[in-house]
């Protein structure tokens, strides 16, 4: 591919059908960090047109801004100035006036991926809007909006006017909406004036958007930009400080509520919520649920809570213990043992807080609520009973989430140590169907000791051979605390899918089965040749 000068991370056409074009750009961008995985960024936006590319030029004057480079409707660079910081600044620009383009070639340059949108022919909100208001806005923590690109105040409030409308796409909490700057020509140094300005804008809004204000934006200000009488720097020195404090106020929201994302988390979360605003303009998008995508908690979940309590019945376990152990295998499941996590001194706050990705109860109730609520409906029949053992195992999760977080634990140790702790009650239970130590999969390896265990948590219990990357050696079981030396292989994590497909019976099967008997004799008695398989198949041969 030639060399890229492409400076848009997205792109539109079409206008009656339109259709989203995405590069690379934010992968891109984010090569320039030091550490994308524990860097934090703050992404300001900024809309408007002439000024706006001369406000950015001043703000930013290390940054390149070239005219040569190609940008798209909205543009994405990296604050060269903040590569190595915790919270490096990531600038988008656009312009809500551009007109978009009836059909965009692809370019030569770099690869794009191109998303036709699932949208209704006739809308409410025009496509720049709608786009704006339910993807764009998702990602930033500040907006600034330049007045004088807009011809004044007035079309600055129609613009503000109709994202409100558009409403936010986003599943996270209100206090971490965009917080907009409107930032406008001086024209009086009075600022009574100024603060009449404001009020007039607030006036122009209407009641119902009043009240959609703070679901759409944590807050508006207004900024005024002294005249041409003082140099450029002077001029935006003040705008940078308000940016920079607003981009800060932003974070501490973000960090309070638990929603400050890593750069490499942007990057995902960025790709996905793409794919659902081309596919919905209607549903929200919900931040918890896509960051568990190839992980999905399966329809099964809930049969093995289920297994599990029947258990947990028959041999009259406490309700402290079933919470207890509940709550510890939730946590090792929303919070991965080996997950990242990160300590920050926050201005405010005289303890650190740290960033152990989203908050326990909102967690609980995005994910597993449902799955507990039907598994505590199908054991104890009362809906008013499945509420409340919801709201109790919430409260317990809450408790372990807090433990984990203040001893910077791992998820594993604390389930380890709960088990520990209920094992002569856990003892007793004993199923094929579900593995106790995890209670998301059916076990594929049997203990000494009678209990079975998953593949997933023969690792995280066992510990690896030396030289056999996909060999695990458990040493004492989880559950009931008693020693046992198993040896499990797992299914190493480059291979594929293993198919086993026959085709044809009678003599045409007899052949097949033949190269099967060849191939145990190679490998030897002591691994079934069936098991190197996930999946088989037989025309007339019937089936595995
Ligand atoms: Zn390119
Ligand atoms: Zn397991
Ligand atoms: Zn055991």
């Amino acid at each position: 591919m030639n060399s890229c000068d492409h400076i848009s991370w997205l792109q539109i056409s079409g206008r009656e059908e339109t259709s989203i074009h995405h590069g690379d750009r934010f992968a891109k961008v984010i090569t320039q960090l030091t550490t994308a995985q524990s860097q934090y960024p703050s992404l300001i936006c900024f809309l408007g047109r002439k000024q706006k590319m001369t406000a950015m030029r001043e703000l930013f004057p290390y940054n390149n801004f070239k005219r040569s480079h190609r940008g798209g409707f909205v543009n994405l660079r990296l604050d060269s100035a903040t590569t190595e910081s915790d919270f490096p600044l990531l600038l988008l620009d656009s312009d809500p006036l551009s007109p978009i383009p009836h059909l965009l070639h692809s370019p030569t340059c770099h690869q794009e991926d191109v998303l036709p949108t699932n949208w209704p022919r006739k809308r409410e909100h025009s496509t720049i809007d709608t786009l704006y208001g339910r993807l764009v806005f998702l990602f930033c923590d500040v907006i600034c909006l330049f007045a004088e690109d807009f011809d004044g105040l007035p079309q600055v409030a129609r613009l503000i006017q109709s994202w409100l409308r558009v409403r936010s796409a986003s599943s996270l909490p209100g206090k971490v909406r965009p917080r907009v700057i409107i930032v406008a020509k001086e024209e009086t140094d009075s600022v009574t004036h100024s603060f009449l300005d404001l009020e007039d804008l607030r006036l122009s809004l209407q009641q119902e958007d009043i009240v959609r204000r703070n679901e759409v934006f944590a807050s508006i200000t207004l900024m005024r930009l002294a005249g041409d009488q003082i140099s450029p720097l002077a001029r935006f020195r003040r705008l940078k400080e308000v940016i920079l404090l607003e981009a800060d106020r932003a974070r501490e929201m973000r960090l309070e509520e638990r929603v400050l994302f890593s750069a490499k988390h942007i990057q995902c979360f960025l790709r996905q919520a793409i794919q659902h605003t081309a596919s919905s303009i209607t549903e929200p998008f919900d931040f918890i649920a896509h960051s568990r995508l190839g992980n999905e908690l399966r329809h099964d979940y809930e049969t093995h809570v289920c297994v599990f309590l029947n258990l947990a019945r028959r041999y009259f376990l406490s309700m402290t213990t079933v919470n207890r152990f509940l709550a510890s295998s939730i946590v090792m499941d929303a919070y991965p043992p080996r997950m990242h996590s990160r300590h920050f001194a926050c201005p405010d706050h005289i303890l650190l807080i740290s960033i152990t990705v989203f908050d326990s109860q909102r967690l609980f109730r995005s994910l597993y609520r449902q799955h507990y609520f039907r598994a505590f409906k199908k054991a104890f029949e009362f809906d008013d009973q499945a509420v409340r053992r919801c709201f109790m195992l919430e409260e317990t999760l809450a408790a372990q989430f807090r433990a984990v977080e203040t001893n910077m634990q791992s998820s594993a140790l604390l389930r380890a140590e709960g088990l520990k702790l209920d094992s002569k009650y856990l003892k007793q239970l004993r199923t094929h169907l579900t593995c106790l130590n995890c209670l998301r999969r059916r076990p594929e390896h049997v203990l000494s000791c009678g209990h079975a265990i998953c593949d997933i948590c023969l690792q995280i219990f066992g510990s690896n051979l030396e030289g056999q990357e996909s060999c695990f050696r458990v040493n004492e079981c989880a559950i009931c605390s008693q020693e046992v030396s198993v040896i499990g292989r797992v299914k190493p994590v480059t291979a594929g899918p293993r198919i086993l497909s026959i085709d044809g019976g009678g003599t045409r099967g007899v052949v097949p089965l033949e190269f099967l008997r060849l191939l145990q004799n190679v490998i030897g008695p002591a691994l079934p040749v069936q098991d190197l398989f996930d999946q088989a198949f037989g025309t007339s041969s019937g089936k595995r």
